[in-house]
């Protein structure tokens, strides 16, 4: 049915989840639809598709509390700054006012243990009817992976920063 939204999921190791979450993204502005990316990690460097969502009109782009880090020393912060995001998410999802809703890095939550995957799940089921939504990261939970339509796990062949190339700036942020 073409009026009812997807689920799609990009994990696996390799490089191009939240990328192409972002093409997706650049693909649905096109046709005027309106887009939310909600980011649950907090990476280093000025990325390029921040400044440029600043930039862009019918897309929201929002960075979960400062982001969490995987600070082993102080996991509870992670773990508030998470949920704060995840009711975030909650509450972009329900608003009917999207059309596509990326949850960037999102199946961390749960791999982590700040949050039961049902609660996702059930995100997921209760969602508006056309609204699709795209949810990154590695290690995504089979429980998710077999209510999504679309999945795609990447596969790391080689990437440049294991020859310790550093990260570059318009490929990596
Ligand atoms: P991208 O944002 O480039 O699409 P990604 O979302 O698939 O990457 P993440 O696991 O979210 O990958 O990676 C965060 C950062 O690490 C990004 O800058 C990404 O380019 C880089 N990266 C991705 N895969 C690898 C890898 N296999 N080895 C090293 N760095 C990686
Ligand atoms: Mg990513």
């Amino acid at each position: 049915m073409t009026d009812t939204g997807r689920v799609v999921i990009h994990t696996g190791n390799g490089k191009g989840k939240t990328t192409a979450a972002l093409g997706t993204a650049f693909r649905a502005l096109g046709h005027g639809q309106k887009v939310c990316v909600i980011q649950f990690l907090k990476g280093k460097g000025k990325y390029g598709e921040r400044e440029m969502a600043g930039k862009t009109a019918n897309l929201d782009w929002f960075i979960c509390g400062k982001g969490f880090v995987f600070n082993k020393e102080n996991i509870e912060e992670d773990r508030l700054v998470a949920l704060e995001g995840f009711a975030l998410a909650k509450e972009k999802v329900e608003s009917d006012f999207y059309d596509l809703v990326i949850l960037d890095e999102i199946t961390y939550l749960p791999h982590y243990n700040f949050l039961e995957v049902e609660k996702i799940i059930d995100l997921i089921r209760n969602k508006p009817k056309r609204l699709s939504i795209i949810l990154t990261g590695r290690n995504a939970d089979p429980r998710l992976i077999e209510i999504a339509d679309t999945v795609s796990v990447i596969e790391s062949v080689k990437h440049a920063y294991e020859q310790g190339i550093k990260a570059r700036k318009g490929i990596e942020f």
